[in-house]
């Protein structure tokens, strides 16, 4: 055991102390859900949490954004990020602490509102990391800061942070960390090197016809046909234009054309998602739905060009190898086996936006936490697709031990590797 090591375990020493604290602040953002920008009542539970241990605390940054600082001497700075925001879906899990909240969305619609994604995982983790962290300030030095980050979701929560000055409000950090709750064993903690989330963006196509009566398509050009047609064509991408292996999701999540049976429209309008592991692969799919989509636009003879709108990007959470080694090293040091080299994920995250805006290093990561009992039986089922609701879910419902003490003594045993020893 090296002096890194026995630091954190010093700190997390105190965890069952904490465990009464954390599962109720767990319980009570889990049953107060907020949309992104609208984490008002979750970033002032976070201010004070974070003032009562200490903390030189900022708040409001971009919107709800919240930074907490705590100076320990000289020594190396780790920035830790959470997010805070929810999710418009109606939660379905039965659990006694379960949301019922609806709210008004950013376009005025009202929506239930779940914490689908546990988000409110990651803001009672960092505030129990931040709790322990400012307990045994003997066993480290230098500077933590937790950094609390509204509307994951919307894609644009760290964005509106760095727009809101937080660069020039922080000492410069050596390294940035975040974690994320996924649907694998609770106990069991995941990083790996390079690209962990893929890249995601959102593209709004509008496609012009000529709108006629439904009895005479001779007068028209079909905007529904043509849609179609480009939905059948976009299929080809992925198929037939990358190289096969290389991961790629091109999805037309909404397809919306037309009034009424008898009226043919004079446009439609495509909503699609695309997610990559690199930029090439990117920018290959983006060029190659504008082709797709102006050659049928020509064909069909439509009256005016096509229109494309890019929207909700997220760019590929690419982990920083020394980092992640080092990171991955302290896990296999607390945890043993549960730590593990994870497979790369098909989602995206806006967390790497802030590490890039102040040109550090960052290592990010997964937390099991989902029953392992419950997981073991659908594995050995062939029934985890199924049988084990991922995050977005209506049905996510995360056990809340190990997963809150794992993600705790993650973020501690992370942060330890800088701060727990003389540099
Ligand atoms: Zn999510
Ligand atoms: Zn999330």
């Amino acid at each position: 055991m090296d002096e890194k090591d026995s630091a954190a375990k010093t700190v997390l020493a105190g965890q069952s102390q904490i465990r009464g604290w954390q599962e109720e602040l767990y319980k009570t953002v889990h049953q107060h859900p907020e949309l992104g920008h609208q984490e008002v009542k979750t970033a002032a539970a976070v201010v004070d949490a974070l003032r009562g241990f200490g903390f030189d605390v900022q708040e409001k940054i971009g919107s709800t954004g919240v930074v907490g600082i705590l100076k320990n001497g000289d020594g190396p700075t780790v920035l830790m990020r959470a997010d805070m925001d929810a999710l418009p879906v109606a939660e379905t899990t039965g659990l006694p602490y379960a949301s019922t909240v609806h709210a008004t969305d950013g376009n005025g619609e009202d929506v239930p509102v779940m914490h689908a994604c546990g988000h409110d995982a990651h803001v009672a983790c960092l505030l129990g990391a931040a709790r322990l962290l400012a307990e045994k300030k003997d066993v480290w030095h230098g500077t933590y800061i937790a950094l609390f980050q509204p509307a994951e979701e919307l894609a644009d929560g760290a964005e509106v942070m760095l727009k809101g000055g937080l660069v020039k409000m922080i000492p410069h950090p050596d390294v940035a960390l975040a974690q994320h709750v996924l649907p694998f064993p609770a106990g069991r903690v995941g990083t790996r090197p390079g690209a962990f989330l893929s890249s995601g963006d959102s593209m709004r196509v509008t496609v012009w016809g000529r709108g006629s009566h439904g009895s005479m398509p001779q007068l028209s050009v079909d905007p529904v046909v043509l849609a179609s047609m480009i939905v059948v064509r976009l299929q080809g991408i992925v198929a037939r234009e990358i190289t096969p292996g290389e991961f790629a999701v091109v999805t037309v999540g909404r397809i919306a054309g037309g009034s009424k049976s008898n009226i043919i429209s004079d446009h439609a309008v495509l909503e699609l998602n695309i997610r990559t592991f690199s930029e090439s692969t990117r920018m290959t799919i983006v060029n190659a739905i504008h082709r797709i989509v102006e050659g049928e636009c020509t064909t069909s003879g439509s009256p005016k060009p096509p229109e494309f709108e890019l929207y909700d990007h997220y760019p590929v959470t690419n982990n920083d190898s020394d980092t992640t080694a080092t990171v991955a090293g302290a896990f296999a040091q607390y945890f043993g086996d549960q730590a593990f080299t994870i497979e790369r994920q098909s989602a995206s995250e806006d967390f790497s936006e802030i590490p890039d805006a102040l040109g550090v290093p960052y290592c990010y990561w997964g937390v099991g936490c989902i029953d392992p009992d419950l997981y073991a039986k659908a594995e050995a089922a062939g029934t985890v697709s199924t049988d084990i609701p991922a995050n977005h879910s209506p049905n996510f419902a995360p056990v809340i031990e190990p997963t809150l003490e794992t993600g705790t003594a993650a973020a501690v045993v992370a942060a330890m590797a800088w701060l727990g020893t003389d540099h």
